[in-house]
């Protein structure tokens, strides 16, 4: 199991990593390459798989192979495991902005590093934990990041493992902290939603339209977080092209 040790140390290297080649010569094709593994781990792992269908059931994908796909994604980016992920989550709107929301302002820039276990009420996950494969996953996450990390160094040496694995994930756990708490804290808000949910603009690319938060605070249960033309979201963009259209 990952904990916030873990996530802690995953975000050091990747930063050190980052300062050692650029002192060193990074070129523009690994830095591209970093872009990508972030798009891959953050907006089809975390944002569109961890969020939008684990926690909130908004949509259902149309191919069980991708769900799985994308369930690995989200577990490789260093922030823990979906079932743990998903109990902080619901923790998070539950409790929004009170003494125990496990992230946001309330608890400041310590929210980065928070103990994912600390949070994790196996209840709000009952239906989670009846899926072998998410079980395994929670179990081993660690042992699972260790083989992807042995297989980046046996395709390319240290290099592969610090942008193909470190970088992207310190960038999904420093952008997914930077998110918990500028979108709790500055923006506008479309909705009265009886927390400090705002939509915060500047971060929608980075967050591939997560940070349209109090959109989302006020509608849960959308896939889509643009409620506005010009609320870009990729993640819903992507979505429905993704989703199986009978369902809803
Ligand atoms: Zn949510
Ligand atoms: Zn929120």
């Amino acid at each position: 199991m990952i904990t916030s040790n873990h996530v802690l140390i995953i975000t050091i290297l990747g930063l050190f990593g980052l300062a050692l080649y650029a002192t060193i010569g990074i070129s523009i094709y690994w830095l591209m390459l970093s872009l990508i593994v972030y798009f891959v781990f953050s907006c089809l792992g975390i944002t569109i798989t961890f969020h939008r269908y684990l926690s909130h059931r908004s949509f259902q994908f149309r191919w069980k192979w991708m769900e799985r796909l994308f369930i690995l994604f989200g577990s490789l980016a260093g922030t823990g495991s979906a079932i743990g992920w998903v109990a902080v989550h619901k923790a998070h709107h539950k409790h929004s902005d009170t003494d125990k929301d496990p992230h946001g302002p309330m608890t400041g820039w310590r929210n980065f590093f928070n103990d994912y276990d600390e949070h994790v009420n196996y209840w709000s996950v009952k239906n989670l934990l009846k899926d072998p494969y998410l079980k395994k996953l929670h179990k081993y996450g660690l042992w699972i990041l260790l083989a992807f990390y042995a297989l980046l160094f046996m395709i390319g040496g240290v290099k592969a493992i610090v942008f193909l694995g470190l970088v992207p994930q310190m960038l999904t756990i420093v952008i997914s902290a930077m998110s918990n708490y500028f979108t709790h804290s500055y923006g506008y808000r479309t909705y009265e939603t009886g927390d400090d949910s705002r939509n915060t603009w500047w971060m929608s690319i980075p967050t591939w339209g997560e940070s349209w938060h109090n959109n989302h605070h006020a509608k849960p249960h959308l896939y889509s977080f643009r409620h506005k033309w010009w609320e870009f979201d990729i993640s819903g963009s992507i979505i429905s092209l993704i989703r199986e259209k009978d369902v809803r």
